[in-house]
C-alpha cells in the first residue's frame, strides 16, 4: 500500500497539472504548503519531475512569446488505483481519499475529484483544501470560492493553505470584492503576515488591476521571499508599469536578493517593451552571471528582446547557440524576422522548424503570416494559411484572418481581401476590418474603405482612429465634403485621434516628443537642427509628402509634417550623440509616409543608422534606404 500512496503522492506532485502550467511564481508556494500537510510521508521526488519554471505571462506586444499551449494532462490509471484503494479497505481513509481527490484534480478530471470528495465519510481541512485547490487549478475559480464558503459552513476555519488557493481564484474571476474579503479574513486570522499569503495577495491585487493595493501589501510585508519580489515585479509588468518594474528589479539587487529565472522572464519582456539595445546587452550579461544562460525560458526571452531591439543577427546567434528550443523560442525568432522585415528569413526558419521535432502552434502561424504580410509574400502566405488546418489541424482564429486580410490588402489585392472576408466561417472582427481599412488607405480605395469603416464604427464606436483613417482616405481622393462630414461626426461623438508620440533613450533617460511639442528643455536647439536637416535633405531630393498632412487634425494645423514627433526625436538624437551612433526611436502609431521618406534621406545625409520601431514593425534606415523596402 505504501507504494500506492507514494504513487498517488507522485502523481499529485507531478509538474504539469493543466493550470499550473499557467501559474506564475506565486502559485509555486501552495505546493510547498501542501508539501507540509504531507510531511508525514518523507518522499523525495525524482528530479525530472521537479517543476521547471513556467514562462509567466509576458507584457503585451510580445505575441510570439505567448504562453505555450497546455501540455496534455498526465492521465494515470486512476480508476484502477481508486478501485485498488477501495479493495484494500482504504476507501474511507481520509488521507488516501484526499490523495485521490488531488490526483483527479491534477489530471483535469475535476468532476471525478468532486465525486470522490463528496463520498468521503469524513473530511479534514486538508481534504477541503484539496478540492478548493483542485477547482482553482482547473480554472473553475467560482466553484473554488464556493467551496471556501461551504467549508466555513461546515464549521471549519480556512487556513493559510486555503487562502493561498482561494486568492488566485479571486484573481482569475477578477473578483476584487471577494479578494478583499479574503484579505480581511486573513488579517483577522493573522495570516496576512505569512509570506505566502501576502504574496498571494500581491498577485491577486495585481491581476485585479489594483497595483496600488498590491504595492501596499508588498511594502508592508515583514519578510519578503524571492517569490514575493517576483510577484510584485510581474504585477508591475502586467499592469504596464514598466519603470516601476525596473525600479523594483534594481531595488531587489540592492537588497541583495538574488533574482532567479522567474524574475528574469518577468523583467526581460519589460525591457523588450522599451527596446534599448544597451539594456538588452546588460541584462544578457547579468543572465550569464546568474548562470541562467542555459535556461530555455530566459534565453527565449532574450532572443525576443534582441529582435525587438532590432538586433536580429544577435537574436539569431543566441537562437542557434541554444541546445534546446521551445516552440516559443522558434516563434520569437520567426516573429523577430517578420517584424524586422526579413520575410524570407522568417520563412526559411519556419521551414527548418517544420523539419525539427518542435510542432508549430497557432502563434507560429500568426508570426509566419504576418512576416509574409510585412514582406509582400502573398503566395507563401496563402500556402501557409491553407497548410495550417490541412497539415497541422490548427483552426485559424480571428488574428489569422486579420493577417490574411492584411497580407492581401497591403499587396493591393483589395477585392480578393474583401471576398476573403465575406467567406470567413466566423463573424469578422475588428482586426479583420481594421486591416481592410488600413489597406484601403494605402491603396486609396474609397468604396471598400467606406464599407470596412462602417463595420468598424458599429463594432467599436468609441475608437477615433478609424474615423481619422476614413477621413484620410477621402482626403487622398480630394473628397473634402466627406472629410468634413467625418470630422463633424467625430466631434459630435467626442472622439479623438490617439496623439502620436516618439521616444528616444539617451543616457538611460527616455525622452518623449509629441508632434509639434515645444516643452523639451532643448526645444529651441531641436527645432533649429531640424530646420537645417530638412534643408539638407531637400538638397538631395526630399520632397515633403502632402498626403500626410491629413493625418493631422484641423485644430492642430501647426503640427504639420515638419514637426512630426519622430522628426523631433531624430533631431534630438543627432544633437546629443556622437557622429556614427545609431539612433533608436519608438513610435506609438504607424510611421507616416512623409516621415518614412524623410528618415531615409536623413540616414543618407548624416550617415547614421536609424531604427524606428512603430506600432507594427521595425524600420532600419541606412544609406538612404529602409529595410521594409517601402512596404509597410
Ligand atoms: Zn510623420
Ligand atoms: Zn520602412
Amino acid at each position: 500500500m505504501g507504494s500506492l500512496i507514494a504513487y498517488l503522492y507522485w502523481i499529485t506532485r507531478s509538474p504539469s497539472p493543466p493550470h499550473e502550467t499557467e501559474t506564475n511564481a506565486v502559485d509555486a508556494e501552495p505546493v510547498r504548503c501542501c508539501r507540509c500537510s504531507y510531511s508525514s510521508q518523507p518522499l523525495s521526488l525524482p528530479s525530472p519531475l521537479l517543476p521547471s519554471p513556467p514562462l509567466p505571462p509576458l507584457l503585451s506586444p510580445s505575441r510570439s512569446l505567448r504562453r505555450p499551449p497546455r501540455a496534455p494532462p498526465i492521465l494515470p490509471p486512476s480508476r484502477e488505483i481508486h478501485s485498488q484503494l477501495i479493495a484494500s479497505g482504504f476507501g474511507s481513509n481520509v488521507f488516501a481519499m484526499t490523495a485521490v481527490v488531488n490526483m483527479y484534480a491534477k489530471c483535469r478530471r475535476i468532476e471525478e475529484a468532486r465525486r470522490m470528495f463528496d463520498r468521503m465519510p469524513e473530511r479534514d481541512l486538508v481534504a477541503w483544501n484539496a478540492i478548493v485547490a483542485g477547482y482553482a487549478q482547473n480554472g473553475m475559480a467560482e466553484r473554488a470560492l464556493e467551496m471556501v464558503i461551504r467549508l466555513q459552513k461546515d464549521g471549519r476555519k480556512p487556513d493559510s493553505v486555503t487562502l493561498v488557493s482561494a486568492l488566485p481564484a479571486c484573481a482569475n474571476v477578477g473578483s476584487l470584492k471577494i479578494g478583499k474579503t479574503v484579505h480581511a479574513f486573513a488579517m483577522k486570522a493573522g495570516f496576512d503576515s505569512l509570506v505566502n499569503v501576502s504574496t498571494a495577495l500581491v498577485d491577486m491585487y495585481s491581476k485585479c488591476k489594483r497595483i496600488d493595493l498590491a504595492e501596499e501589501v508588498f511594502e508592508n510585508m515583514p519578510v519578503k521571499s524571492l517569490v514575493s519580489w517576483n510577484a510584485m515585479i510581474l504585477g508591475y509588468a502586467q499592469n504596464d508599469r514598466v519603470e516601476d518594474a525596473l525600479r523594483l528589479f534594481n531595488k531587489m539587487q540592492r537588497e541583495t536578493v538574488m533574482p532567479d529565472s522567474f524574475t528574469m522572464v518577468s523583467v526581460i519582456p519589460v525591457l523588450a517593451d522599451i527596446s534599448v539595445l544597451k539594456q538588452a546587452k546588460w541584462i544578457h550579461g547579468f543572465a550569464i552571471r546568474l548562470c541562467l544562460d542555459k535556461n530555455i525560458f530566459v534565453m527565449t526571452a532574450l532572443v525576443d528582446l534582441y529582435a525587438k531591439c532590432g538586433s536580429v543577427r544577435v537574436a539569431r546567434r543566441l537562437f542557434d547557440a541554444m541546445e534546446e528550443r521551445h516552440v516559443t523560442t522558434w516563434n520569437a525568432m520567426i516573429d523577430g524576422y517578420g517584424t524586422n522585415g526579413f520575410g524570407k528569413s522568417a520563412i526559411d526558419l519556419f521551414e527548418q522548424m517544420k523539419r525539427s521535432s518542435v510542432k508549430p502552434n497557432d502563434i507560429t502561424f500568426l508570426s509566419v503570416l504576418s512576416a509574409c504580410g510585412h514582406s509582400g509574400l502573398v503566395q507563401e502566405g496563402k500556402k501557409y494559411f491553407a497548410g495550417m488546418k490541412e497539415d497541422y489541424g490548427l483552426e485559424p482564429n480571428m488574428d489569422h484572418y486579420g493577417c490574411m486580410v492584411d497580407l492581401l490588402g497591403r499587396a493591393g489585392r483589395l477585392h480578393e481581401a474583401w471576398d476573403f472576408i465575406q467567406k470567413m466561417p466566423i463573424s469578422p472582427g475588428i482586426s479583420v476590418y481594421g486591416a481592410m481599412l488600413g489597406a484601403c488607405k494605402i491603396h486609396k480605395n474609397v468604396k471598400l474603405g467606406e464599407e470596412a469603416a462602417q463595420r468598424l464604427f458599429e463594432l467599436e464606436p468609441d475608437e477615433g482612429g478609424y474615423h481619422v483613417l476614413l477621413a484620410n482616405i477621402y482626403a487622398a481622393a480630394s473628397m473634402w465634403e466627406d472629410v468634413a462630414r467625418v470630422r463633424t461626426m467625430m466631434e459630435k461623438k467626442g472622439l479623438q485621434k490617439t496623439p502620436g508620440y516618439s521616444s528616444i533613450d539617451l543616457k538611460n533617460e527616455m525622452h518623449t516628443f509629441y508632434s509639434g511639442s515645444t516643452d523639451h528643455p532643448q526645444s529651441q536647439k531641436i527645432y533649429t537642427r531640424l530646420a537645417r536637416l530638412i534643408d539638407e535633405i531637400k538638397a538631395v531630393g526630399y520632397v515633403p509628402d502632402g498626403d500626410s498632412l491629413h493625418d493631422v487634425e484641423e485644430d492642430v494645423k501647426e503640427q504639420l509634417l515638419g514637426t512630426h514627433s519622430e522628426k523631433l526625436a531624430i533631431a534630438f538624437g543627432l544633437i546629443n550623440t556622437t557622429p556614427g551612433t545609431s539612433l533608436q526611436i519608438r513610435k506609438n502609431l504607424r510611421v507616416c509616409n512623409d516621415c518614412h521618406e524623410a528618415t531615409k534621406f536623413i540616414s543618407q545625409v548624416t550617415g547614421r543608422e536609424i531604427i524606428v520601431r512603430d506600432m507594427q514593425r521595425f524600420h532600419h534606415f541606412k544609406n538612404g534606404q529602409c529595410s521594409c523596402g517601402d512596404y509597410w
